[in-house]
């Protein structure tokens, strides 16, 4: 039988039993709307009051600072263009976040950039991390806004968040953080992490797509980017999505419970397979070693184009992905890898494999079988591999 191995968790994941079996029921009899008065209504409504409480529960925020929405970048546009249009009236036009955010973030700055708003990209150090003194520097008076992801989804860097969002607060400035990738895989305490909004997303913890929430420290009013109904304190219209509510929810407790024992495991398995890819000659880990996500491994291989290697690994069964240009469906390669400084060639050759909790060893070993046939074969067909060799010589 042909081995399948899913090592993609940083694009999505797979729901899991129990939150399927804590979705169905909402799927099915309980098709009641949250806003109904009668008994059918209520019960959607109980169920959706207890999610919220979950949530909230999970990140040390109260319930009544979560709002629901259809998923991260929902989030990310509602937090950061609702804070610049609030803050823009009292003359605040200037918003900081980093050259190597989600497109959910960077393509909402350019929406306000164009709308006259200034952006101030910082960049980060070749290991992938921001610098908290560049944060401190680039907060000006009229600045309205910090952005910055908690953990960056294609090298799995972890940021200081709760450093950069004490140095927003001594400015009194707001912070939020997209921390789709972080929630579920490290602790959060948005109230300890000084964090004034925070981004979240279902299916990349193992709950359903088409759902997230936005965390809104009390006090902070933003204006709707939905309008219609009064659903979520009449902050967000559109009749509830109670069952990807439910989803989303059971999948958070179950990954915020375990977060310790999950993250030693996972973390073992990829570093058997950082480990064991670097044996390969000319190749490079992309991120700093020790900060970064359990499961993330994203390495750079020299003379490689990583769409032909995503090819010959998914026919051998293995999901991965690339920061190579066709993939992202733009010429240019990943954002991210040309921002921590790698040549575009050796970007084009990059190959991300990120493990979530239900991959095992075998997996692992399995990959390390593989990966170093493909990439030999695919030096031995590639010009540019041959050019690095003459080089050499
Ligand atoms: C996946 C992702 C998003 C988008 O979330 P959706 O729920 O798919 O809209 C935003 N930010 C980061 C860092 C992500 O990884």
């Amino acid at each position: 039988m042909k081995k399948f191995v899913y090592a993609d968790n940083a694009a999505t994941t797979k729901i899991t039993q129990p939150v399927l079996d804590a979705m169905l029921p909402w799927l099915t009899e309980g098709y009641g709307n949250a806003s109904s008065i009668y008994s059918k209504g209520r019960e959607a409504l109980k169920a959706l009051n207890s999610a919220r409480e979950t949530v909230a529960g999970c990140l040390g925020a109260k319930p009544e600072e979560i709002f629901f929405t259809s998923g991260g970048s929902e989030a990310d546009n509602w937090a950061i263009k609702g804070v610049a249009h609030t803050m823009a009236k009292k003359g605040k036009k200037h918003l900081i976040t980093s050259v190597f955010e989600h497109h959910a973030v960077l393509h909402t700055m350019d929406a306000l950039r164009k709308e006259g708003f200034e952006i101030t990209e910082l960049p980060v150090t070749p290991q992938g991390l921001v610098r908290v003194e560049d944060v401190a520097a680039a907060i000006r008076e009229d600045t309205a806004l910090v952005t910055i992801m908690y953990a960056n989804n294609e090298i799995g860097t972890i940021q200081p968040i709760a450093e950069i969002g004490k140095v927003c607060h001594e400015k009194g400035v707001l912070f939020h953080t997209d921390a789709v990738q972080a929630v579920g895989n490290v602790p959060i305490d948005v109230k300890e992490q000084n964090i004034d909004l925070l981004s979240l997303s279902g299916h990349k913890l193992h709950g359903p797509k088409g759902v997230g929430a936005l965390y809104i420290r009390r006090g902070i009013v933003i204006p709707n980017l939905i309008d219609g109904g009064a659903q979520e304190k009449s902050k967000r219209a559109g009749t509830e999505n109670v069952a990807g509510i439910v989803g989303l929810a059971t999948a958070m407790e179950i990954a915020c419970n375990g977060i310790e024992e999950r993250a030693s495991k996972v973390k073992q398995m990829r570093d058997r397979l950082i480990d064991g890819l670097l044996q390969i000659p000319r190749c490079r880990l992309n991120g700093d070693r020790e900060r970064r996500l359990p499961g993330n491994v994203n390495i750079s291989f020299e003379g490689v184009e990583g769409e032909s290697l995503l090819l010959w690994l998914d026919q051998n069964g293995i999901c991965a992905s690339s920061g190579s240009a066709c993939t992202s469906g733009s010429l240019d390669p990943s954002h991210v890898l040309i921002a921590i400084g790698l040549p575009h060639e050796v970007a084009h050759g990059s190959l991300r494999l990120t493990l979530g909790e239900f991959n095992t060893t075998e997996d692992v070993d399995y990959i390390l079988e593989v990966v170093p046939g493909v990439i030999e074969k695919l030096r031995a067909m590639s010009p540019l591999w041959e050019r690095i060799i003459a080089q050499e010589k």
